[in-house]
């Protein structure tokens, strides 16, 4: 097992720590980034965690049509992109078979249920798949996301510059192929540089979907400073990756858990009455015995009164007109 795969989509420490042990990357911080010293002053603590903070707490009061809790369901159409590093023959059909297979299943059960989804697509998987977005932008229903250029992790790269032409290039082409420019942004791994955040601000992004502070929509700060940029968290508890990772086999080998722990994420968000957003990857919930879990779990969403399945550019456009309603 290389570890390729999973390196890709661990994000910040974690990744250094797989790439290492690889031997394909020092260890220390990123680029750009300060350690957190034994002997950190206060000053220092502040200074070295403000680069991205939770800002205002943005959940309306109630959602569209008097809802009592938004949904969304978000695709990382990752594909071959996790193994870019090191691209042979088995691996990558592993990717394929996210084009191949998976999408298309997914496709078909969101046609069933008759509900919308957001994909973040990363532009080199698109461009490996060219009838991929068409078939997602035909449904009408669904919103394509950015996902970066071949899925680069921006705190490796080291350069502001090279960061924000990435980020043009991806919005560039996926505003060709989707027919309308994105206004959300998923951090490729969920890492951000220290100048991720200024790059999806100036690009013009509405909504990112990347950052962990909390359960229910909030702003972002940079520096303490109010950047506009609405977060839409997602987290691993609701990504479907930690439980089907190749290093995870047999640990939890039935989707029947990952299934128990979803919806106890949904319930605790409709109690609440906030947002519930699952994160998965075509290649890994789209097979055949996982994608029951998501059969089960939309027609139990839908059965509750008061529950808002939209896609994340719907959810970031009533939060901003609805703000501090609460
Ligand atoms: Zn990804």
């Amino acid at each position: 097992m290389t570890t390729a795969g999973p390196v890709s989509l661990f994000a910040g420490a974690l990744a250094l720590i797989l790439v290492a042990s690889s031997g394909a990357a020092e260890t220390g911080p990123a680029p750009g980034v300060t350690p957190i010293a034994v002997e950190a002053t206060p000053e220092q603590m502040q200074e070295a965690v403000a680069t991205v903070r939770a800002g205002r707490k943005m959940a309306p009061k109630l959602w569209p049509a008097g809802a009592r809790v938004a949904v969304a369901l978000t695709f990382d159409i990752d594909n071959e992109t996790w193994w870019r590093d090191n691209p042979l023959p088995v691996p990558l059909s592993e990717g394929e078979y996210g084009a191949l297979e998976a999408v298309p299943r997914i496709l078909a059960l969101l046609d069933r249920h008759d509900v919308p989804a957001t994909f973040f697509v990363p532009a080199m998987s698109a461009i490996l798949h060219p009838d991929m977005i068409p078939e997602i932008v035909r449904r009408k229903r669904h919103e394509i996301g950015v996902h970066g250029w071949v899925h680069e992790e921006p705190s490796t790269l080291g350069d502001q510059a090279v960061e924000e032409r990435l980020l043009a290039k991806s919005v560039a082409y996926l505003t060709q192929v989707a027919g309308k420019r994105p206004t959300g942004f998923r951090a490729p791994s969920w890492d951000f540089s220290p100048y991720t955040l200024e790059a999806i601000r100036k690009a013009g992004f509405v909504y990112d979907s990347s950052m962990m502070a909390m359960d229910e929509p909030y702003e972002l700060l940079s520096h303490g400073k109010p950047t506009g940029v609405l977060e839409l968290p997602p987290d691993w508890i609701g990504d479907d990756y930690p439980y089907y990772e190749p290093s995870a086999t047999g640990s939890l080998p039935s989707p029947d858990a990952v299934y128990a722990i979803y919806k106890a994420e949904f319930d605790g968000a409709y109690s609440e009455g906030t947002l519930f957003i699952l994160s998965m990857h075509p290649q890994v919930t789209g097979r055949r015995s996982r994608i029951t879990v998501l059969e089960r779990l939309i027609p139990y969403m839908k059965s509750r009164p008061g529950v808002w399945i939209a896609t994340l550019g719907d959810i970031a456009h009533y939060v901003n007109e609805h703000a501090n309603s609460r």
